[in-house]
C-alpha cells in the first residue's frame, strides 16, 4: 500500500489533522504537532489527544500513514551546550507528544555545527541527542531526513546519515525519511534512466531499506546539485512526473507515508489524485 498525502494543517488543534487530509483524499498526511516556529507549545490535553486518536479512527489512519515533522528552530547537533540542550528538551517534548497521540515516527532534520565544530562531531551530537530521546520515550521512531546541503546543514549523503544511525544505540527506533526535492539538490540523480535505479541501490547498501519510514515527495525548482532547498508542485519543477511514476510503481516503497510539501495548496488533492494514477501501469 502507498500512503499518499501532504503535510496538513493543525491549525485549532491536531484533532483537525486528520479532517482535512481527509478532504483531500489523502491516504497518508504529515503535520505539526506544535506551532513549528516556536520554542515552547501547550501540553496536549487529554481531549486533544481523545479527539485526534478518534478522528484518525474515523478516517481510517493508522500510524504507520503519518508523519509528524518536528520544529524548525531544533538543532539536535547544536555546537554550543546550552543550545543544545535547549534543543534536545524541545525534541523530547516533540517525541513525547507523538507518543501520547499513538503516533510511531518523528520525522527531524539532522542538524547543523554552524561552523563551530566538525561534521564529525556533529553528527555524532546528533546521534547522542536521539539516545537521549528515544531513552525517554516509547513507541516512537527518530526518523532522519536527508537534507538538501543547504549552507552547512548536514545529513545531505547517505554516508552521514548511516554515520547517524551508527551511532544510535536502539536500531529500532530510529529510521530515515527521504525527501525528493533535498535528494536531488545534494546531488542523487535518481531522474536519468538509470539513475533512478542506481540512487535506490545506494540507499540499500549504504543504509539499509528497511530504515526507509517516510517519503517527502517533493518536486525541485533548482538543478540537480544547487544545494538549495526549494520544493515545487509535482510535475512543475526539475525531478518531473517520470521519476515520481517510477517511485508510485516501485514495489519496495510500501508501506510508509508519503507526504507532500509542495507549496501551492490548492493543488493538494490534484496532486494526491496524479500520484495515485501513477501507480496505474
Ligand atoms: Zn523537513
Ligand atoms: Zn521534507
Amino acid at each position: 500500500m502507498k500512503y499518499v498525502g501532504p503535510h496538513v494543517s493543525a491549525a485549532g488543534g491536531v484533532e483537525n489533522a486528520p479532517l482535512n487530509a481527509q478532504k483531500l483524499g489523502a491516504g497518508g498526511f504529515g503535520l505539526f504537532t506544535k506551532n513549528q516556529r516556536q520554542w515552547k507549545a501547550k501540553p496536549l490535553s487529554d481531549k486533544n489527544i481523545a479527539a485526534f486518536k478518534e478522528s484518525c479512527d474515523q478516517y481510517g489512519y493508522q500510524a504507520h500513514q503519518i508523519l509528524p515533522h518536528d520544529s524548525y528552530l531544533i538543532n539536535l547537533g547544536h555546537p554550543d551546550q546550552a543550545q543544545l540542550e535547549k534543543s534536545r528538551e524541545a525534541f523530547f517534548d516533540e517525541m513525547k507528544r507523538c507518543e501520547q497521540l499513538g503516533l510511531d515516527r518523528l520525522n527531524f532534520h539532522p542538524g547543523n555545527p554552524l561552523k563551530k565544530i566538525s561534521d564529525e562531531a556533529c553528527l555524532q551530537a546528533i546521534a547522542e541527542s536521539v539516545n537521549l530521546a528515544l531513552d525517554r520515550t516509547s513507541g516512537v521512531t527518530a526518523v532522519i531526513e536527508n537534507t538538501a546541503g543547504q549552507g552547512t546543514d548536514l545529513g545531505y549523503s547517505f554516508e552521514q546519515i548511516r554515520y547517524i544511525i551508527d551511532h544510535v544505540e536502539d536500531k529500532n527506533r530510529v529510521g530515515v525519511c527521504v525527501d525528493t526535492a533535498h535528494a536531488f539538490a545534494a546531488g542523487y540523480d535518481f531522474v536519468s534512466s538509470d539513475g533512478y535505479e542506481k540512487v535506490w541501490n545506494d540507499f540499500d547498501d549504504i543504509i539499509g531499506l528497511h530504515y526507509l519510514k517516510g517519503l517527502h515527495l517533493n518536486d525541485a525548482k533548482k538543478e540537480l546539485g544547487s544545494r538549495v532547498d526549494r520544493h515545487t508542485s509535482i510535475g512543475k519543477g526539475y525531478i518531473g512526473e517520470n521519476a515520481f511514476r517510477k517511485i508510485m510503481q516501485d514495489e519496495r516503497l510500501e508501506g510508509i507515508p508519503m507526504i507532500l510539501e509542495t507549496p501551492d495548496k490548492d493543488l493538494w488533492a490534484e496532486e494526491v489524485r496524479l500520484l495515485y494514477r501513477y501507480m496505474e501501469k
